[in-house]
């Protein structure tokens, strides 16, 4: 990092090493935007210079000191930008550097990006004489101009207004959807190159961001117009082209590029990753997805649902919270999975696990936010929390509306049959086995072939049962493991071991 230059002293810290510190509900002295208000941050580039006053802070509505104690406010950030080398491209870029930058900010806690950012500050920041937003907004352009030179002028106008905030966050939301829409004609095959993102790599250094055309990044601010715009101007920050190299797998996604990459920027942890798939050697996951997929083993298939959605549970008894923190931290789960709401649109969705045809679950409001991503034959068999409340209720609802997984999913990439459905009592059985089967390659009960690479999670109790005394090897990864109590016996050997 640059030294910053300061115009002015801070009553706080200014320091990378801040970044990931958490502000906890009880050192917090105010909440700004969040999961109970709303927020959100922008930036606009400017293209004439003479309408920016550099360094200029506007606050509208109560300061720090007009706030009570442990409080919580909308807050929304707005940056204009004028540099020469500055393009509308960049807007989406610079932005999402805010993350990075406050989180520079001693006592500040920033997470998230565009409409879903959550700010705490804590009540130490306040005793070391924090005393106005328009504190935190100055250290903030102090820091995006040390890091990005390309900038020349930048004013900041921070709202803390609910009025205001709402009437702002309107306008943002059409531009953040049309960035959105911007990379919906581009697919991966049309490109050479994607692009990496190690922002996030500061609190999850595993995390392997890979943006391809179509796979917008999970946290949602970068697609992959913006991604190469970053690389372009800003070649020693956080974006860098990966070549694709070789196509290893069209429907899975899997390059040699990305491979490479992926044992790089992990640090070995990882050696391969399908971009298009939710059940092998998926994409890994950080902390700032925007949604995140489970998969459900008892009916075989896969559920969603979002930050800051209203739902509070789950079919399968987690909210967002749980499911996130067993998804995040730069790893590859499979069976969990980390997204940007864009890829929903994307003709690439998970479809090396079956695309829609394996949705069963979504939040409600998820389900209605991307209404116009679900191919209508779909949207009456996905079920919400307002048809089922568990796992049984689900499994029951899917046999109803006759959902593909039930009858078993055939991949409508390359027509291959990846699951056998579990409608009958008999499938139930087959399904098992296919876990045990696909290892191999090996045909399955009932004739169907199922592709020999797949490897879907399958409940151990339908394993144990399936595996009728044959030998098997079952891997459990991250798991956590109790043992109240171990017995060990000497085995007696057999007659036919002891004629040996
Ligand atoms: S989620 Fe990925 S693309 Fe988004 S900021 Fe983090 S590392 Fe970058």
């Amino acid at each position: 990092m640059a030294e910053p230059e300061m115009d002015e002293e801070f009553p706080f810290d200014i320091n990378p090493m801040y970044e990931g510190e958490r502000v906890r509900k009880a050192g917090m002295y105010v909440e700004l935007g969040g999961p109970n208000s709303p927020g959100f941050e922008l930036v606009l580039f400017e293209p004439d210079p003479e309408k920016i006053t550099d360094g200029k802070v506007t606050l509208i509505g109560p300061d720090l000191s007009e706030m009570e104690e442990g409080g919580q406010y909308p807050y929304a950030m707005i940056y204009r930008v004028y540099g020469e080398q500055i393009e509308k491209d960049l807007e989406p870029v610079i932005e999402r550097r805010n993350h990075e930058f406050q989180g520079y900010l001693q006592g500040y806690m920033h997470l998230n990006q565009r409409s879903e950012i959550w700010v705490r500050i804590s009540k130490d920041a306040l005793k070391k004489g924090l005393k106005s937003l328009s504190q935190i907004a100055k250290a903030s352009i102090t820091l995006f101009k040390a890091e990005l030179p390309f900038i020349e002028k930048m004013e900041a106008t921070y709202i803390t207004d609910e009025a205001e905030v709402l009437k702002r966050l309107e306008e943002a939301n059409k531009i953040y959807e049309a960035r959105d829409l911007r990379v919906r004609d581009i697919h991966d095959e049309d490109v050479d190159e994607f692009y990496q993102c190690t922002l996030c790599q500061s609190f999850a250094p595993t995390n392997v961001c890979v943006v391809s055309p179509d796979r917008t990044a999970l946290c949602g601010a970068m697609n992959w117009f913006d991604s190469r715009a970053a690389a372009r101007v800003d070649p020693e920050g956080p974006n860098a082209p990966i070549p694709k190299g070789a196509c290893i797998d069209p429907i899975g996604g899997e390059y040699t590029g990305v491979n490479e990459a992926a044992v790089k920027l992990s640090g070995g942890e990882f050696t391969a990753i399908k971009l298009h798939s939710f059940l092998e050697r998926p994409h890994t996951s950080c902390g700032c997805f925007e949604v995140a997929g489970f998969y459900i083993p008892e009916v075989d298939g896969i559920g969603w649902v979002h930050r800051g959605s209203r739902v509070a549970d789950t079919p399968i008894g987690l909210p967002f919270s749980s499911i996130a923190s067993s998804v995040g931290g730069g790893k590859q789960v499979e069976g969990f999975l980390g997204i940007g709401i864009q890829y929903f649109y994307s003709p690439k969705f998970i479809q090396y696990d079956g695309g829609w045809q394996r949705v069963v679950w979504m939040a409600s409001d998820l389900k209605e936010r991307v209404k116009d991503a679900i191919p209508p034959e779909f949207w009456d068999k996905i079920a919400t929390e307002e048809d089922v409340k568990n796992v049984n209720e689900l499994r029951d609802f899917l046999r109803d509306v006759e959902h593909p997984v039930m009858t078993g999913v055939v991949r409508a990439a390359d027509g291959v049959q990846i699951t056998n459905g579990w409608a009958a009592p008999a499938a139930v059985a087959a399904v098992a086995e296919a876990g045990v089967a696909r290892a191999a390659g090996a045909e399955l009960p009932g004739g169907a072939l199922l592709a020999a690479e797949t490897r879907s999670p399958v409940p151990l109790a339908h394993l144990l049962q399936a595996g009728g005394g044959s030998p098997m090897t079952i891997v459990l990864k991250d798991a956590d493991i109790r043992i109240g109590k171990i017995i060990i016996k000497k085995r007696e050997a057999s007659s036919r071991e002891r004629d040996l």
